[in-house]
């Protein structure tokens, strides 16, 4: 691709060819890695790939600036939601411009963001940077911050390590320095089938399913009243079972009966805590009496994600920086995910600040304003003018 040889895009061509890349999480994210090393390439920027366990999928890394620790980091995924079920004006992966808005799966969620970072390279190679600029670009954000794990566990390694990070999730350029960290359980409940005729030589799975699920609703109610903050929709940390799926047939005793629940924490709510509770109620109001009848009865209580929630130190630099940068004076919360506690948590204080309105991300049309990937560009800009100082 010739094109790429230290071609100049704007950030709307750019995001153009960002989004004819289908980057649906169950599908490869390879040909927009490749696009994406080329355009560095032509820019004089070498980039490092951390590649899934398939081979399907990578993670791009560049510093741009002196090759050391320290800097600031930009960090996207590349990923997008599914559009199946949606009902679209136009192609989603075709990115279409109308009454300043651009639409396309992605467009806001949050190859803007991708798009602006990248446009912005060459203004960062032509400075004079004395703090590198780091670009982070993961893979399977949205089914869990997958991607992103394997590619900081090489910070500090095989990857020079940010001072501090800036995730460019969709926040229409506020400044977020908390978010809720949504968490998933899967429990099974193994019991023992009988005719239903001869219930009690059975261990019904459905009835010790919703004991359990009852004392989730008592938690779920007290995590109402626990903590309160104001910054978040709504104020506390919700916890509700999310699907459901038991029994055999109408003249059986269910021998298996599974649940997932979901909590959304507030900074602050360990999920350890939820676990054991439940866990302890399972061993002194269930398993007792299962394993009376049938030692081979069980409940699993299986954690199959954890994104953590973040809460930027009062003190924190990187957000300080996010405010000067957007000239604002004030920070948010937010209820959704995102890479930052991640980043955080492995010694890089984070920040969330990117282009677009979270209210576009998932939706059918997803469209960003033009205008807010111009307040982007503003935003790199000035961070450039810092990274020199
Ligand atoms: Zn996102």
């Amino acid at each position: 691709m010739s094109e790429a040889r230290g071609h100049t895009y704007t950030p709307v061509e750019l995001l153009a060819r960002l989004v004819a890349f289908d980057t649906t999480s169950h599908k490869n994210n390879l040909g927009l890695i490749a696009f994406v090393e080329e355009y560095l390439r032509g820019h004089g920027v070498a980039s490092h790939r951390i590649v899934s366990e398939d081979g399907q999928k990578a993670s791009l890394y560049a510093t741009i600036g002196p090759a050391d620790e320290g800097g600031i980091a930009l960090s996207g995924h590349t990923d997008v939601v599914p559009v199946d079920g949606q009902d679209w004006t136009s192609d989603p992966f075709t990115l279409r411009a109308e009454n300043g808005r651009l639409y396309g799966r992605g467009s806001a969620d949050m190859k803007g963001f991708l798009a602006a970072s990248l446009a912005a390279v060459p203004d960062f190679k032509k400075r004079k940077l004395k703090k590198p600029i780091h670009l982070a670009f993961s893979y399977d954000e949205e089914v869990g911050c997958i991607g992103v794990r394997p590619m900081i566990a090489e910070l500090g390694k095989a990857l020079p390590k940010p001072r501090m990070v800036i995730v460019g999730e969709p926040t229409s350029m506020q400044v977020v320095d908390a978010h809720k960290g949504p968490v998933r359980w899967n429990v099974n409940v193994k019991g023992r089938a009988a005719h239903s005729s001869m219930a009690h030589l059975g261990v019904n799975a459905v009835t010790y399913a919703t004991r359990l699920i009852g004392e989730l609703e008592r938690m779920e109610a007290e995590l109402k009243h626990r903590v309160i903050d104001v910054r978040f929709e709504p104020p506390y940390s919700t916890l509700q079972v999310t699907k459901i799926d038991g029994g055999t047939a109408t003249n059986i005793v269910p021998v298996h009966c599974s649940f997932v629940f979901d909590i959304r924490a507030l900074p602050g709510l360990r999920a350890d805590e939820i676990e054991d509770r439940l866990r302890r109620f399972a061993e002194m109001h269930c398993l007792p009496e299962m394993h009376a009848i049938a030692p081979e009865a069980g409940i699993d209580i299986e954690r199959v994600n954890a994104v953590p929630p973040f809460g930027a130190e009062p003190s924190s630099e990187v957000v300080a920086l996010a405010l000067k940068l957007t000239g604002q004076n004030e920070t948010f919360g937010v209820s959704y995910g995102t890479e930052a506690a991640l980043f955080q948590n492995a010694g890089a204080p984070s920040v969330v600040c990117g282009p677009g309105d979270i209210a576009q991300a998932h939706t059918a049309d997803e469209w960003i304003a033009e205008s807010e990937v111009a307040n982007c560009m503003v935003f790199l800009d000035r961070l450039g003018a810092w990274a020199e100082t």
